[in-house]
């Protein structure tokens, strides 16, 4: 398929990558110039803008760090027109950017108005899963565009739930973090006890791995640098999901409990821990990196 990837940072760039590994023929676009030079070392095309990368393709996928990237990219910004006020055919439009429902469907509704199909699909899985074409695809939107995406997220994951309507997946895609946001303090917080008792990190880990505390966070993502080999705090938390974006994502339960009257006192607390951490200067550091916030004064 001629596909159109907008996005290619830590998360877009292996995407599209393995889109290109499975034979497509992909335009990229980035506001980085190196990360379009990546991509076409990999046999992307480069395209100057993203309206170049979307003329005549099928597909339009976007991975964009928060939602006023997405509406700026669809509907336009400053008075300059969205991809929705140029776009040529009828190309499926995926967002994989994680975004607040109210804003995927204000996407979706613009471009139902234009009769074009236009999926929230969040991902699961970090960057290695991106790597590894295991990402969890996380779709909300009409049934038929879900099965016409299927074949081209399949390319770029291992699972791929239909939530329901558009902003549904979104709205499963927040409760997950949320739940990784508390989950990964939560690791933090255990590990650092432990030590400061005398435990080692890795056997301590090991322990709880076997036992009832075991979670994702701990056994697949260990936020204790040298515990784990690849993991982003063996190499100083560099890269992987940024404490920036953990925050915007906990931002984003919070809205949606607000108005939803839920209520969210461990969602809450972990959006306060990760707020801190980032305004103590750790926002562009992989989120494991809330280890720090225990480690102060070692
Ligand atoms: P990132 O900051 O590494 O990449 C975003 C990219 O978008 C950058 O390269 C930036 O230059 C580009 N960009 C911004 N505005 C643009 C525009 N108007 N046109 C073209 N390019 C533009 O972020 P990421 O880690 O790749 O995450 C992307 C999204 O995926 C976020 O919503 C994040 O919450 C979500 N997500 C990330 C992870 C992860 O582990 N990193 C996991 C799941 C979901």
């Amino acid at each position: 398929m001629n596909i159109a990837f907008i996005g290619l940072g830590n998360m877009g760039a292996p995407m599209a990558s393995n889109l290109v590994k499975a034979g497509h023929s992909v335009t990229v676009f980035d506001l980085v110039e190196s990360a379009i030079q990546a991509l076409e070392s990999e046999g992307a095309s480069r395209a100057e803008s993203a309206e170049a990368a979307a003329r005549g393709v099928e597909v339009i996928i976007s991975m964009l760090p928060a939602g006023a990237h997405v509406k700026g990219l669809y509907l336009g910004r400053d008075g300059a027109p969205g991809l929705l006020d140029v776009l040529d055919g009828k190309p499926l439009l995926i967002d994989a950017s994680t975004i607040s429902p109210d804003d995927a469907r204000t996407v979706g509704a613009a471009a139902a108005e234009r009769g074009l199909s236009y999926l929230d699909a969040p991902v699961s899985g970090g960057v290695g899963g991106a790597r590894a074409g295991t990402l969890t695809f996380i779709v909300g939107g009409d049934a038929a565009g879900f099965e016409q995406a299927r074949p081209v997220l399949e390319a770029m994951g291992k699972n791929i739930f239909h939530a329901g309507e558009t902003g549904a997946g979104q709205v499963a895609k927040i409760c997950n973090n949320m739940l990784l946001g508390i989950l990964m303090s939560g690791t933090a917080e255990a590990l650092a006890l432990g030590v400061k008792n005398g435990m080692d990190p890795a056997v301590l880990s090991e322990i709880m791995k076997q036992s009832s505390g075991g979670n994702w966070a701990l056994n697949v993502y260990n936020p204790w640098p040298g515990v784990m080999e690849g993991s982003a705090a063996s190499r100083d938390y560099q890269g992987g999901f940024l404490t920036d974006l953990m925050a915007k994502d906990l931002g984003l339960a919070w809205e949606l409990a607000l108005g939803s009257k839920s209520s969210v006192p461990m969602g809450s607390q972990a959006r306060n821990l990760f707020a801190l951490h980032s305004a103590q200067g750790h926002g562009g550091l992989d989120f494991s990196s809330i280890q720090k916030l225990y480690r102060a004064g070692e």
